[in-house]
């Protein structure tokens, strides 16, 4: 059985040995005579897991006692109305740092459950190439949104913006644990699992403690206060999920953590970024280095039929989904903690061949 290349932006790939391990324990968990698709949420191997897996990602992003940790479902979407139904309560105003699709999609949410957004930096005037460059903070803000890393348009916060004492909520869901950020810099950050941590239907939430339970009446699920409680089990949690990211969580402390796989990242992307800055038929979407995604590498020829072409023969070479978004066409090579430097290697190999045959 031969693995294929997978630049997937999510569901991802994950480690081959993690794919392993769960295969080699998956008829019975832990030597308990059930799979680990069977236990129920309410026995200790299920709180014994889950509590190690909290244990183990406080340790990789060394998140400090007193943020709460939750595992919740309904992707990060769910969150672009917990976030604000949960803080956005004093000025009823967020303050948005407008980098692309997702950041717009954090604001459509909050506005449905009424929630004011004030756009206090924008990157629209180079069509979200590059980061937002000027920041006007000019009311009181319950919280400043900002996506940590843009999955769509291949633009990445390496510094964080200054965005003065407001407090500081972090949509990490493309680059969590692969990118080093300190999490006190933040009230607040989700991620939806399916890229660096696990498989779909997990979302991570890490929340300072004082800022939740402020406000009653919110529906259970989406109340933080109440999943603290309950400790992220209100209702049946994502058992599976949670299990295979606690396992990813093992492996990449193994690997070093997340300076490591940082580095790892960095040198990952900078094979590809090469190739493409010295290419005389692909040319990166994204031109300002120091605003490029280590993990989301969007790419054109500036040709669609000729972008088209390119991706049909690289699946056919085992190099999978290199196709772009929709809403930006040309490729995007996703390289996420658990993609391989050989891949990369492989992609440019492939794409000097291609340009040798099409030039
Ligand atoms: N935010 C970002 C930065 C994303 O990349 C995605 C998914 N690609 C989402 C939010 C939405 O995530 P989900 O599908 O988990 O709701």
């Amino acid at each position: 059985m031969t693995r294929i290349y997978n630049f997937a932006a999510g569901p991802a790939v994950l480690p081959t040995s993690v794919i392993k391990k769960v295969q080699s324990e998956l008829l019975s968990f832990q030597n308990s005579g059930m799979s680990v698709l069977e236990i129920s949420h309410r026995s200790s191997l299920y709180t014994d897991m889950v509590q190690e897996a909290e244990a183990d990602l406080r340790t990789l992003m060394d998140i400090p006692a007193n943020y709460d940790v939750l595992f919740q479902q309904g992707g990060a979407t769910l969150q672009f109305t917990a976030v604000p139904l949960n803080l956005a309560n004093k000025a009823n105003c967020i303050g948005l740092i407008d980098s692309g699709h997702w950041s717009q999609r954090a604001a459509e949410e909050a506005k449905l459950v009424g929630k004011e957004i004030n756009i206090i930096a924008s990157g629209a005037n180079s069509d979200y190439t590059q980061l937002p460059q000027e920041i006007a903070l000019n009311q009181k803000y319950d919280y400043v949104h900002i996506t940590t890393n843009n999955t769509i348009e291949g633009t990445m916060y390496c510094q964080l913006p200054d965005v003065e004492n407001n407090l500081l909520v972090g949509d990490m869901s493309s680059n969590i644990l692969g990118q080093k950020y300190n999490i006190r810099d933040f009230g607040l950050v989700y991620a939806g699992a399916q890229k660096n941590i696990g498989p779909a239907g997990l979302t991570v939430v890490i929340v300072r403690h004082d800022l939740i339970g402020q406000v009653s009446g919110l529906p259970s699920m989406l109340d933080y206060a109440k999943q603290v409680t309950k400790k992220s089990a209100l209702n049946t949690p994502p058992v599976f999920a949670i299990y295979t990211a606690g396992l990813v969580f093992k492996w990449l402390l193994e690997l070093g953590g997340v300076d490591a796989i940082q580095k790892l990242n960095e040198q990952k992307a900078q094979v590809l970024y090469d190739y493409l800055d010295n290419s005389k038929l692909f040319k990166a979407a994204v031109a300002k280095k120091t605003d490029r995604s280590t993990t989301n590498i969007p790419f054109v020829t500036g040709d669609a039929a000729l972008d088209a072409r390119f991706v049909a023969q690289a699946t056919e070479n085992g190099l999978l989904n290199l196709k772009g978004h929709r809403l930006v066409g040309g490729m995007r090579a996703s390289l996420y903690n658990a993609f391989p430097l050989e891949g990369v290697q492989e992609l440019v190999r492939f794409m000097e061949q291609f340009e040798q045959t099409v030039g």
